[in-house]
């Protein structure tokens, strides 16, 4: 059986990849199995995070790896938090500070103004020195709201307003999520070129 490894340790990740890739006799490993602790994200953009992941990934565990970057980016923040969403309120934060902090720094911005989108870049990489690695990039459009509300999904959920549904992503079931959100789009491109990648490569 062909093993992929997954540059994440969390859960949702996994769980998510792994019902794509778990198919045509591949196996996805999480990087936590194989001890692989998580690379310093020092790139500028999304997709040289996913790169410095998945290379990491690949170059310990000598095999395909597979890994994702994500955040949201505010208009009226000029892109804020981007690349540092995880840790917008400071490397001690959680979800509830980060979120405090985005309605704290948007006080005094119309709602019409609040406009903002997720990110996530996926990459497949076959080798840790592979030349071509894959890329696949979704993004989701909402409003940052003037108050929390959902108790679904994680991270700035309840803050992200979609206009067209009226509700937030934190109100969306998790299978709705997961087919309309920026990561959904992102593994769908995956998905897509994932058989044709398997049957052209001598790397598994
Ligand atoms: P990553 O795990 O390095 O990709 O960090 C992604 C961060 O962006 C998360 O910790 C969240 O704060 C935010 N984020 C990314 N995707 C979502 C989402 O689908 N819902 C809510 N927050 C998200």
């Amino acid at each position: 059986m062909s093993k992929i490894v997954l540059a994440s340790n969390n859960n949702h990740k996994i769980k998510e990849f792994t019902k794509i890739l778990n198919q045509e006799d591949f196996h996805l490993i999480p990087q936590g199995q194989l001890n692989i602790s998580e690379v310093e994200e020092t790139g500028l953009t999304f997709i040289e995070n996913a790169i410095l992941k998945a290379r990491n990934a690949a170059n310990i565990a000598k095999m395909p790896s597979i890994s994702d970057d994500s955040g949201i980016e505010v208009d009226a923040l000029s892109g804020r938090p981007g690349i540092y969403s995880a840790r917008y309120a400071g490397e001690e934060c959680d979800d509830k500070k980060n979120n405090q902090l985005l309605l704290k720094e948007l006080k005094n911005v119309p709602f019409e103004k609040r406009t903002a989108r997720y990110h996530c870049a996926i990459v497949f990489m076959p080798t840790h020195d592979h030349p071509d690695p894959k890329i696949y990039k979704g993004t989701w459009e909402g409003i940052i709201g003037l108050k929390e509300t959902g108790e679904n999904g994680f991270g700035y959920d309840p803050l992200f307003f979609l206009p067209d549904r009226k509700c937030t992503s934190a109100e969306l079931s998790e299978e709705l999520k997961n087919e309309i959100s920026h990561r959904g789009k992102a593994l769908k491109l995956f998905e897509k070129d994932f058989l044709e990648i398997i049957k052209n490569s001598q790397y598994f």
